[in-house]
């Protein structure tokens, strides 16, 4: 339409989020949009509440206050309709959590069996298609502990994704791996990112920001003290904060 710019519903809408542990205030007054097809990534000191806002997202975390809509609908607190949005947010932790005693495409159609109640046939389908997808196709019938790291985060990755999430947590997906492992990691999120997923990445994987980060969000302290495209906050930081944060990780 020519004479009225379209307004997207965001898929993920925090509105005046906060959070506490007992006395510590952990997530402040959190105010984020994200659009569909955005990659937004997350950085901030250690304990600034990063992983919080991204267990809150999906409610692993309950909240205080705010509300947080994804694709519109308001997360409620609990119970059958939290299972249903829950299962619209994939997440990707810093450990792996792959089920030990089940081969990889087993821990892939799980989820899809259990709770999406699909047949073990067409999950099997799908989960294939995904360990092709991150490259582990061949290893399907091995155990976790068969895999390297960065294989078996790639085999975590296929897992979220057979869910048929709208959108993808990852939370430094990246740092408990040996170095030589984080780049194949990395190119499977960064494909993810160019095929159009919503993403939120907490990282410090600088380089990753820069190549598939639509915006930055920089938090400090529970709070989001600075949000702007990659190149600008890398190059220009706004706050003392960031530019302290950055002078340490650059
Ligand atoms: P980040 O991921 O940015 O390092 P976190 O979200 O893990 O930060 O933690 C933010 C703050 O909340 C930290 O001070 C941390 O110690 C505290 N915290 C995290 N989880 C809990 C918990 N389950 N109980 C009490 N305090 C917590
Ligand atoms: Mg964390």
């Amino acid at each position: 339409m020519a004479d009225e710019p379209k307004t997207e519903t965001p898929l993920v809408s925090l509105q005046g989020v906060n959070k506490y542990f007992g006395e510590l205030h952990v997530l402040r007054d959190i105010n984020l949009d994200i659009a569909r097809g955005e990659v937004v990534v997350v950085v901030g000191p250690s304990g600034s509440g990063k992983s919080t806002l991204c267990r809150a997202i999906n409610r692993l975390e309950p909240i205080e206050e705010g509300e947080i809509r994804i694709d519109g609908v308001p997360l409620p607190a609990e119970g059958k309709e939290l299972a249903r949005l829950r299962a619209d947010v994939g997440m990707v932790f810093q450990s792996f959590n792959l089920f030990a005693h089940k081969t990889i495409v087993q821990n892939v159609t799980l989820g899809p069996t259990k709770v999406r109640k699909e047949s073990a046939e067409a999950a099997r389908k799908h989960a294939m298609e995904l360990l092709e997808r991150v490259g582990i196709a061949s290893q399907a019938d091995k155990y976790p502990a068969q895999l390297s790291g960065g294989q078996q985060q790639r085999v975590a990755i296929a897992r979220a994704l057979a869910m048929r999430p709208k959108v993808m947590l990852f939370d430094e997906p990246t740092s408990a791996l040996d170095p030589e492992m984080v780049n194949e990691v990395l190119d499977v999120m960064t494909a993810l990112a160019s095929e159009g997923m919503t993403m939120v990445v907490v990282t410090h994987e600088m380089g990753f920001a820069r190549r598939a980060g639509d915006r930055v969000v920089f938090m400090a302290d529970g709070q989001i003290v600075e949000a702007a495209e990659p190149d600008t906050f890398f190059t220009n930081p706004t706050s003392d904060r960031a530019k302290d944060f950055l002078s340490k990780i650059l």
